[in-house]
């Protein structure tokens, strides 16, 4: 490492709270080592109070850019220069890019999202996809997937805080997109399971599934998948989550969420560097276990 910085070096920070156990920092600096690229990649134990000057700091310090994460990610539009298309419609930002002062705010979870399942061989576009979900990566994935070209999507979510956020997500998509999108509660399982029985794709886009609810699946009844459904969690600790074994059971090809950890790093990385991650080696170096 210290070979790599000098007075050259260009830095990127992580703005979120907690973060001290986030991958991040190992997968950037790694990836900039291995192409010899001149940045560093930092985290930042910052919340909402401390998001302003933090975000002045790019400016000031003449950073590239920062990823963004919780609880941070919404707060930081009120902050920004510019935004994507997609960061717009989804009203929340992960990574942001200083050009010459100018910061715009982009979103690359759902971009990785949809590259993980290209990585996967899985192709939705022109198709339909049943998701459950209506939380940050839920509204990104729905918003990518949309201005990507999936043709129609089911969303399903429970009758919580969150819910609302899909009503605005199906809105917003139907009004700015090609897609057409419908809102479901989760407790209308006969939806639910017609639903799933035309789509080409399934998507478990909540937290059920990790800790501490790793010993469930919102889906429970296994007759409601099918062999040539293709079912992907966005979940990837654990790497198979009780929804992903029962599809395998089932003899559905399974994603799980690693593709778009990594898949959003690499966006991520584009954005700031206008080069390629090496995402096979970065999934070697952290995931090969
Ligand atoms: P969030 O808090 O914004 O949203 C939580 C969502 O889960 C809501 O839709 C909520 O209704 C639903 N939910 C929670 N508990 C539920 C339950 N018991 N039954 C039914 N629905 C329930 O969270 P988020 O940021 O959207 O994250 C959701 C999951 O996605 C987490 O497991 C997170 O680790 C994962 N994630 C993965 C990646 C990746 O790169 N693979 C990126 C972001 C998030």
């Amino acid at each position: 490492m210290t070979e790599r910085l000098s007075g050259h070096t260009e830095l990127i920070g992580l703005m979120a709270t907690p973060i001290r156990h986030s991958l991040s920092p190992t997968m950037h600096n790694e990836a900039f080592a291995k192409l010899g690229l001149d940045y560093a990649y930092l985290a930042f134990e910052v919340g909402n109070e401390q998001l302003e000057d933090g975000i002045k700091a790019i400016r000031a310090l003449g950073m590239r850019g920062s990823n963004i994460s919780m609880p941070n990610k919404q707060v930081v539009l009120n902050y920004l220069d510019k935004l994507s298309p997609a960061a717009e419609m989804v009203g929340a930002v992960n990574t942001i890019v200083n050009d010459d002062g100018v910061l715009t705010g982009h979103i690359t979870d759902g971009t990785g999202y949809m590259s993980g399942l290209k990585q996967a061989n899985v192709d939705i576009i022109g198709k339909k996809m049943t998701i459950c979900g209506a939380g940050g990566a839920a509204t990104a994935i729905c918003i990518q997937a949309a201005i990507d070209g999936v043709k129609e999507l089911a969303i399903f979510n429970r009758q919580d805080e969150f819910f609302k956020n899909a009503e605005r997500t199906v809105a917003m998509i139907n009004e700015k997109t090609d897609c057409q999108a419908t809102l479901y509660d989760l407790a209308d399982q006969d939806s639910l399971r017609l639903e799933i029985a035309s789509s080409a794709i399934f998507t478990n886009a909540t937290g059920v599934g990790m800790k501490p609810l790793q010993d469930q699946s919102l889906i429970t009844d296994p007759t409601m998948l099918r062999s040539d459904l293709v079912v992907a969690d966005v979940v990837y600790v654990p790497s198979e989550t009780k929804l992903l074994t029962l599809a395998k059971e089932q003899g559905c090809q399974t994603v799980n969420g690693l593709g778009m950890m990594l898949w959003q790093g690499a966006a991520a990385f584009e954005l700031w560097t206008g080069k390629e991650m090496p995402v096979e080696y970065i999934r070697e170096l952290l995931f090969k276990n």
